[in-house]
């Protein structure tokens, strides 16, 4: 068991010492079995096709080899769970194998494996993970890549032959055996907010000690200055920061200047990434601060649902009793995790003010500048903070707006701009909007498509979405008429933008390109899960190409019927 003694001689159950990361190598998995991998995401490692069907590939993402220079570790961090700071508590599970700079592009990439076995982290946990969420995770990261919101990657999917770990409870009240599977992921970085938690003093609210007090110096300011000059190294530049990654040497006002534009920019990021699920009617399940990436990527894909119909208190987490992180509440949370890296960046000391206090006389100047509590001498004062948090709040207005705008097909014209009209439109109402569409003929026409080819794309767009329980009938008469108050707008929108020059043809091919036609729902995966636990893993190969490509997937979307539907199908084509 790991149980070091801390400072005070205390054990702890899970402290880190001084330490962000330790080494660890990968459990070996028996019997590798390739399930699929992605030729797109193996590309940003400069993998071809030809390589990962080779045993070496297997073996290697399986975690049953290294390649020449890899030098595995896992990375610790803390979070702040369901609203509450939860101390140390990953990453017991995934295992980075190393850096691979592209031969061509030069961009780098971490790798690493979820599911390779224990790490010093991993508390009470074993370290791996079965077939059915690494699936959910191999799909979902891909499909996310597909839809052009930014991602963690994953490479391939690996299952053993005859390792199996016990989890849920079946039916039965006992947990069955499932087989263990690997993921590899690829980032630039999954460094997320969590990370930054490793030394928080003392959470606020709990006043629960954390693991380290004390070193936000010697650990945060290096990850920082790592972080910013690495994945950052435009503002990295542009402040004068140099080789030290502890920014000692950096004048105290470019300092402040650069935490804040850089913790601005991270909040940008987050924002446009939350209004891209919120137009996927995607719900992540578990916004930890510890499932937040520093670049604004989606990360850790675990209970995670595509909704099937708009329902704004859609909850994907089972265990989310107070539906903290249901749909309608992630812009707000993920606003709350930016006020918290905020939080942990203003405890961080500002090496340039420590710097120039310990060369003043005096011990009061020192305790000013180093006291660690002082606006004046942390990374981020309050009020870059606060600057970065209105960054959010423009840029999630800005990016909601204009996404819903294109899923209606409409470009904000200038007499709206003008005067100023707020035209955002939630999902609910396109999905409402394209029900009455299909019954009106002069809504019809205002859209510029005809009957048949709206139904077409209504049943490739939606045949997934079980719209038949959402018929226009479950609707009062007052919802209609306010619907066609609605409908009579949007028609004057359409009518002002096409008398401003927008084509019919133009507003068509915007919608497609932001409306997917394939939706990876949690029935969906299902259906690949069954199958490649069966050993057929065609399903999931054929959804992976299906999902790469959704807003123009052409093919057998059999996959995509839900499975009563596919079923009736099944049985009318037998008839
Ligand atoms: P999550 O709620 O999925 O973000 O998980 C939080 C943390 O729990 C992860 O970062 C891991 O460190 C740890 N964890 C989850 N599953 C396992 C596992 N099977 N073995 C070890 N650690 C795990
Ligand atoms: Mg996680
Ligand atoms: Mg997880």
């Amino acid at each position: 068991q790991y149980l070091p003694v801390d400072e005070e001689g205390r054990n702890e159950p899970r402290p880190v010492k001084g330490a962000i990361y330790c080494r660890v190598q990968p459990t070996p998995l028996a019997d590798p079995q390739l399930v699929a991998a992605s030729d797109e995401a193996l590309q940003l490692l400069g993998l071809n096709p030809a390589q990962a069907s080779r045993d070496e590939f297997l073996q290697l993402m399986a975690g049953n080899s290294l390649l020449p220079g890899m030098s595995p570790a896992s990375h610790c961090y803390c979070g702040y769970q369901f609203g509450y700071f939860a101390g140390q508590l990953g990453d017991g599970a995934a295992i980075y194998l190393g850096e691979v700079v592209h031969p061509s592009s030069g961009a780098r990439q971490e790798l690493q494996l979820k599911g390779a076995g224990p790490t010093p982290f991993r508390r009470q946990a074993d370290g791996r993970k079965v077939l059915r969420s690494s699936l959910r995770e191999f799909l979902a990261s891909e499909a996310m890549a597909g839809l052009g919101v930014p991602t963690t990657r994953a490479g391939s999917l690996v299952v053993s032959g005859s390792d199996s770990v016990l989890r849920d409870a079946d039916y039965s009240g006992h947990p069955a055996p499932e087989p263990c599977a690997v993921v590899s992921r690829i980032a630039p970085s999954f460094i997320r907010f969590g990370s930054f938690e490793l030394c928080k003093a003392a959470d606020p609210v709990t006043q629960r000690p954390g693991p380290s007090p004390g070193m936000a110096r010697t650990l945060l300011l290096p990850l920082l200055g790592y972080t910013i000059k690495q994945h950052f190294p435009g503002l990295w530049a542009f402040y004068g920061g140099g080789q030290d990654l502890t920014m000692a040497g950096m004048d105290e006002a470019n300092v402040l200047d650069m935490v804040g534009d850089w913790y601005a920019e991270v909040c940008r990021r987050t924002a446009q990434l939350v209004a891209g699920w919120q137009g996927l009617g995607f719900v992540h399940g578990v916004l930890n601060t510890d499932n937040m990436s520093i670049l604004g990527l989606t990360i850790d894909y675990g209970p995670y649902g595509f909704m099937d119909r708009f329902d704004q208190h859609h909850v994907s987490n089972g265990s989310d009793d107070a539906a903290r992180y249901c749909y309608s509440a992630q812009p707000a949370i993920c606003r709350w995790n930016c006020e918290r890296l905020a939080e942990v960046l203003g405890s961080i000391p500002n090496p340039a003010a420590a710097a120039a206090a310990a060369n003043a006389d005096g011990a009061a100047a020192a305790a000013a500048a180093g006291g660690g509590g002082g606006a004046s001498s942390s990374v981020l004062p309050p009020s870059r903070a606060k600057r970065g948090l209105q960054v959010y709040d423009e840029e999630m207005d800005a990016a909601y707006r204009s996404l819903f705008r294109r899923k209606l097909g409409l470009l904000a014209g200038p007499a709206e701009m003008a005067a100023g009209a707020k035209p955002a439109m939630p999902l609910e109402n396109v999905q409402m909007l394209m029900m009455l569409a299909a019954r009106d003929p002069a809504v019809l026409h205002a859209l510029g498509v005809t009957q048949g080819s709206l139904q077409q794309q209504l049943a490739a767009h939606h045949a997934a979405a079980k719209w038949s329980s959402v018929s226009a009938a479950d609707k009062a008469a007052a919802d209609e008429q306010q619907w066609r108050g609605w409908l009579g707008r949007y028609r004057q929108r359409l009518q002002q933008e096409a008398d401003a020059g927008v084509t019919a043809e133009l507003r068509r091919a915007l919608m497609l390109a932001v409306n997917p036609r394939v939706v990876l729902r949690n029935w969906v995966a299902q259906t690949a899960i069954s199958a490649a636990a069966a050993g057929a893993y065609a399903p999931t190969r054929q959804l992976l190409a299906l999902l790469r490509d959704p807003f123009s997937a052409e093919g057998d979307m059999g996959l995509l019927l839900p499975p009563a539907a596919a079923a009736a199908g099944g049985a009318a084509a037998a008839a």
